[in-house]
């Protein structure tokens, strides 16, 4: 049995599995700030995974993880990670293996998801595609010829830093118009917010709720589905940021399929549609027609498991 864990800006997802790819129990907990909490966390997750499939942890041959930001696999440390930013310079391999006893490998949180995808999802029907995980950042994955595109140190495809407008918002990188300014969770939340405080008379149910509970990308989704005109206008544009990105991707890849992951593609039946439309009007002809845009299955474990698949194939 291998456990996979994910580490995100917000949540840390474990799943324990058979090698096999049957799931035996999955746990998720929310990302503590420091990077000492979260090693307790995933010592406790651990622990919790075992016993709630009443499996001994002898039986445990190794843990995956995948984390936000960019990863030094030799070391097995996190470089940096803007999004989770107490895991930046931490030898998160060395402590987890030195705590649980277990072999750790470590990897990219959009290669996890890549993995998981081709592993259990949509992805096991195409040879040529690409993976986008839209959460707190954004992060990418291409499978080129049905093998993973790492690129020399395992940090390619930093779709999240795509300029794509070089006089844009600062990005925590340093740089300025990355596409995780403008199309992922967090750039949501802040979007809404901006257009809330700058137009006071304007009428919105997520207003009334923020009332009660922090303004989040969950809640914004829920209201654009209640028809919600502000919710609705900043998924457009977050939609519309997106298309231009994944027009960049289509034109550079020529993918038969994107496929969206991550929280914020739990509103892909807002975002999808107009990400087409974006495509289809800027995207080069010949390139454009045959690509598929997919919603991931599974969003909450497929990138756990994609973990687990990692710690299967290298410490199996
Ligand atoms: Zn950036």
């Amino acid at each position: 049995m291998y456990i996979g864990m994910d580490i995100g800006g917000s949540k840390i997802r474990g799943v324990l599995v058979e090698k096999s790819g049957k799931m035996l129990s999955n746990r998720e907990v929310a990302t503590p700030k420091s990077a000492r909490e979260i090693d307790e966390s995933i010592m406790h997750m651990i622990e919790n995974l075992a016993t709630s499939a009443s499996v001994s942890k002898i039986d445990i041959k190794g843990i995956g993880i995948g984390t936000a930001g960019s990863i030094d696999k030799t070391k097995g440390i996190v470089v940096t990670a803007p999004n989770i930013k107490a895991l930046s310079r931490h030898p998160l391999v060395k402590n987890i293996e030195k705590g649980s006893g277990l072999k750790v490998v470590l990897e990219n949180d959009a290669t996890i998801a890549l993995i998981g995808g081709w592993w259990q999802g949509h992805g096991s029907k195409f040879r040529n595609w690409i993976m986008l995980t839209l959460g707190t950042g954004i992060g990418g994955g291409v499978i080129i010829d049905n093998k993973i595109y790492t690129g020399q140190s395992g940090n390619a495809m930093e779709v999240g830093h795509m300029i794509i407008d070089y006089n844009g918002r600062k990005c925590r990188c340093g740089n300025s118009g990355c596409l995780e300014q403008y199309a992922s969770a967090s750039a949501l939340v802040r979007n809404t917010e901006e257009l809330l405080a700058s137009d006071k008379k304007r009428e919105s149910s997520l207003r009334e709720r923020m009332k009660d509970e922090e303004l989040s990308a969950q809640m914004i989704y829920e209201e654009a589905l209640e028809k919600d005109e502000v919710a609705l206008e900043v998924l457009k544009d977050l939609a519309t940021y997106l298309g231009i990105g994944v027009a960049n991707l289509v034109n550079l890849f020529n993918p038969e399929a994107i496929i969206f992951g991550g929280g914020v593609s739990e509103a892909h039946k807002i975002i999808l549609p107009i990400v087409k439309k974006v495509v289809k009007e800027r995207a080069l002809a010949g390139l454009k027609e045959s690509t598929e845009f997919l919603p991931i299955k599974d969003q909450a474990v497929i990138p756990a498991m994609g973990a687990a698949k990692l710690a299967i194939d290298s410490l199996g």
